[in-house]
């Protein structure tokens, strides 16, 4: 809301009007971005009449679909149509619509202040300069962009059924005002909004019908309500004319839709300007009619990860304007940009009645099964294409992994991973497991924080010395799939830090020179030492297949999480889950260990041994990253062993 709300007396119009004049502060995060757009170096200016259109188309369609259940709101005049008017004589152009329009309290919440998060975002790269003025409709303030050609900007705006009129105006630094139209003020408007441009000196090129009519024929063409263009004030007169087709693009027929007009469309949709990766326009027949136009972009939006995670597909029904938050698609699919048109639901269904709908969970379905079948097709066909879409939006297509049952096959075919083997290539399921190494049953996965903390899990010495494959996940949302994850072609899944390690199943083919290991009984004595020592800090201690550089390392038991899993979990949840002690794993080939088991079997000096247990567990502690359990009784430790080590030596 508003800062500050102060009265003023009525402006010098007074005569005309019927109220006082009021002043407003914007909120402080719209005063940032008009700063930005009052002191506008951006190139593309044009963009500011591409979305004040758009308001206003969306101003028409909300008026529609509010006549559905009260056609008196509609009234006579039911041509809903957009009009630019371009007046050289005053330096003035003019957006009207007769749409739903703005009460007072409207025209203060949504031209005041900002609804939508992310743009504090937006405003932060736009001051840096590396984002693109373009994007200005994604993030809910396109109306502001006006400021960039206009000196001052007057909204007359008149909501539907009200009897008043309101006029806010402001020249974009920090106020506006805003007051009652008198209703003998020629400039009343019958319904909905016109917004005055007084646009600034070095602008006149917007005042040129060619110029006006090629920016609406680049973005706007693809509008369902006419956009006529009216030219006064100028030499000649000129006739009012369309400029656009004003026929919902979705609903000519594909061969009629050139590719720029399918852009043009999707960046009015996504409020985004890259390339679309994927366009799909197709029309299903059968028990539900409907026509689907959806896209998938090349780069993240912005609001990819909001915590509300919805899909935002819009929703029409016979070309009228439903609703864009009816989740007509699941929410690991709120990537895709778009609209779906029934044919057959019912023209007056309320937004409520959407959310137990059967017709809308049947499109639902059969869409997201089309989109994915189509990934499938890129994914056969064009691999460089399907890794960059993975690249944007893997991650987010995972969860659906654990939020859809019924595809969980289908989408563990669709993803990729990186793995220890692939560097910056990404290995599929299929691929992965055509290529497992002859008695690997399961299919291996690492977790971290990120890939190089994955790769530097000691658990995966054994796998890496016999050219085992291991996945790297590192994404958040693979910590809630994976643990559910029945596995892949029959294949389970299986944590390097988890369980027995099966290694020694697996032959390494002609590279195993592997050390020696520590003599059998010798082995046994400093195990049995170790578990005496560290008690109940480690829920067992035994000889390690999965380590070939590092003495000893921790794992988790078979049926426990794996351990960078539980690691993440706690730190979520500190006290929800009683960590088990995890088991240490010793390395029967390393020299140090073979000293120690021949030390414990000879019986050596008690303390010293005692100390090299501690140490053991400590150092497996550390290669995971994690601190030491007791800092100061390890630093004794250390020391103790370093004095005696010196000595030794001198
Ligand atoms: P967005 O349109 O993305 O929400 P804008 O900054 O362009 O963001 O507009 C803010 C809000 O102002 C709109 O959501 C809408 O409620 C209102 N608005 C803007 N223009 C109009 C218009 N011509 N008619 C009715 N409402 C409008």
């Amino acid at each position: 809301m508003t800062n500050k709300t102060s009265k003023k007396k009525p402006s010098g119009k007074s005569a005309k009007t019927a109220g006082t004049t009021e002043s407003h502060d914007f909120q402080a995060e719209v005063s940032k971005l008009l700063h930005l757009m009052v002191h506008s170096v951006y190139s593309e200016t044009e963009v500011f009449l591409r979305e004040l259109i758009s308001n206003a188309a969306d101003a028409c369609d909300k008026l529609r679909y509010a006549a559905i259940t009260e056609p008196a709101l509609l009234g006579e005049a039911t041509d809903l149509k957009i009009t630019v008017t371009a007046d050289a004589e005053t330096k003035e152009l003019l957006v009207a619509d007769n749409g739903i329009g703005m009460s007072h309290d409207e025209l203060i919440e949504n031209l005041g202040t900002i609804a939508r998060s992310g743009t504090e975002a937006f405003v932060k790269q736009l001051t840096e300069k590396d984002t693109d003025v373009q994007q200005i409709g994604q993030f809910g303030v396109g109306f502001y962009s006006a400021f960039m050609v206009a000196g001052e900007v007057e909204v007359l705006s008149r909501r539907a059924g009200a009897d008043e009129a309101w006029r806010w105006v402001s020249s974009g630094t920090g106020q506006f005002t805003l007051e009652p139209l008198d209703p003998a003020d020629p400039a009343m408007p019958a319904r909905g909004t016109l917004i005055r441009l007084r646009l600034r000196d070095d602008m006149d090129e917007y005042l040129e019908p060619g110029r006006i009519e090629t920016i609406v024929r680049t973005y706007s063409d693809h509008i369902g309500f006419p956009i006529e263009l009216h030219v006064v004030g100028g030499e000649d007169d000129v006739e009012p004319r369309q400029l656009n087709s004003a026929s919902a693009l979705w609903s000519r027929p594909k061969s009629e839709i050139k590719d720029e007009q399918y852009k043009e469309f999707y960046g009015h949709i996504g409020g985004a300007f890259d390339e679309p990766a994927l366009t799909l326009h197709y029309k299903a027949e059968g028990r539900h009619e409907y026509t689907v136009l959806v896209f998938i972009p090349t780069k993240k939006p912005f609001n990819l990860f909001d915590p509300e995670r919805k899909a935002k597909l819009k929703l029409y029904v016979r070309r009228v304007f439903i609703s864009d938050d009816a989740e007509m698609l699941p929410g690991y699919l709120r990537f895709v940009r778009g609209v779906i048109d029934s044919e057959d639901m019912p023209l007056n269904i309320s937004r409520e009645m959407l959310q137990n709908n059967p017709m809308v969970a049947a499109i639902r379905s059969a869409v997201t099964k089309r989109i994915l079948s189509e990934l499938e097709k890129i994914a056969e066909k064009d691999n460089e294409a399907y890794e960059a879409f993975w690249n944007e939006f893997g991650a987010v297509l995972k969860e659906g992994l654990y939020e859809d049952m019924e595809r969980r096959d289908q989408l563990l075919a669709l993803a990729r991973f990186r793995t220890t083997t692939s560097g910056d290539d990404l290995r599929g399921l299929k691929a992965y497991t055509a290529d497992m190494k002859e008695n690997q049953t399961a299919i291996y996965y690492v977790t971290g924080e990120d890939r190089a903390k994955a790769m530097a899990s000691p658990q995966l010495e054994g796998f890496r010395a016999k050219g085992i494959e291991v996945l790297l996940l590192s994404d958040p949302v693979d910590s809630f799939w994976i643990t559910s994850a029945l596995g892949y072609d029959g294949k389970p899944f299986k944590s390097v830090t988890q369980g027995a390690a099966d290694l020694a199943e697996i032959d390494a083919g002609d590279t195993d020179d592997a050390e020696p290991e520590a003599d059998a009984s010798e082995f046994g004595s400093l195990i049995a030492m170790i578990k005496q020592t560290l008690g109940e800090d480690v829920s067992d201690v035994r000889k390690s297949d999965r380590l070939t550089d590092s003495a000893a390392c921790l794992v988790a038991d078979a049926g426990g999480l794996d351990r960078n899993l539980e690691k993440l979990l706690a730190q979520h949840n500190p006290e929800g889950i009683p960590s088990k002690a995890p088991i240490l794993e010793i390395n029967p080939r390393h020299e140090m260990v073979k000293t120690l088991a021949h030390a414990a079997k000879a019986g050596g000096a008690s303390g010293d041994l005692e100390d090299a247990a501690r140490l053991l567990l400590d150092q497996a502690y550390i290669l995971e990253g994690e601190p030491v359990r007791d800092p100061a009784a390890f630093a004794a430790r250390m020391s103790r062993f370093m004095t005696r080590g010196m000595s030794a030596d001198s």
